[in-house]
């Protein structure tokens, strides 16, 4: 069986609507409608509709950074999957770092985000990832498996996305090694369904993107800064789209 391939850009709080549309427009161009890897923004959720009117019925998918754990209701500031479905998103980033770390986002919490995800239709993208002390102690399989399980507890995976990210290398311009990142991508996959696409995610670029897409459990990226360069961007991309990995 062939593992999906993606690379994903997460836009973060970037962005407006004359850049959003350049960036798109250099992304289309690039990207010629070549769908030998799967490729999707993470945008902002002001910015959904414009993105997902440009992108429809084009090789690029769209999707949000967050979605409320409830289902509607007075949740003040909140948007729910239901909404998010609405605007045509196929994917929902879950349990980014900067969420659990700067929002307080639960284990718990971040399992319930998943199950609306699910819930709503929304293929959900689950990053878990250690923090440099925890990898220093010795503690990143213990913690990465603690934030997977919180999840496959309430859970079927199903066909959703999970993304290891370590939290020293994102945004730091500092990435694991290949070797790093293979060794935690092998362990998360004995515990998801052997058909799961797991991306790596942490200051992946178009000059390290080939060596660590070339490991066996390394299925596509989830690109923070390098995914508001079109041609970075699109270098990543197409550094997927060479390799084929068959489980
Ligand atoms: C991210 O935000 O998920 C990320 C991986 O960021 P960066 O590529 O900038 O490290």
């Amino acid at each position: 069986m062939t593992r999906t391939r993606l690379v994903a850009g997460n836009w973060k709080m970037h962005g407006n609507r004359a850049a959003n549309a350049a960036l798109l427009d250099a992304i289309l161009r690039g990207q010629g409608g070549d769908a030998s890897a799967e490729c999707a923004v993470c945008v902002p959720f002001p910015y959904l509709a414009q993105v997902g009117e440009r992108l429809r019925g084009t090789a690029v998918a769209w999707g949000a950074q967050n979605v409320s754990e409830h289902a509607q209701g007075a949740y003040t500031g909140e948007v729910s999957a239901a909404m998010l479905a609405d605007f045509g998103c196929k994917y929902v980033i879950v349990g980014h770092s900067e969420r659990r770390q700067l929002f307080g986002e639960s284990d718990g919490q971040v399992a319930a985000k998943f199950a609306a995800a699910r819930k709503g239709g929304l293929t959900p993208i689950l990053c878990v990832g250690e923090t440099l002390a925890e990898r220093e102690a010795g503690r990143t399989e213990q913690v990465v498996g603690r934030q997977l399980d919180a999840v496959l507890s309430s859970s079927s995976f199903g066909d959703a996305v999970l993304a290891y990210e370590p939290v020293w290398a994102i945004g730091t311009g500092r990435n694991a090694t290949p070797e790093q990142a293979q060794a935690v991508h092998a362990f998360l996959r004995t515990k998801v369904p052997s058909e799961t696409c797991i991306l790596y995610g942490g200051s992946m670029k178009a000059a390290n993107a080939a060596g660590l897409l070339a490991m066996p459990d390394i299925d596509g990226g989830l690109i923070g800064g390098a995914s508001l360069a079109a041609e970075e961007f699109l270098a990543i991309l197409r550094a997927a789209g060479s390799i084929r990995v068959t489980t």
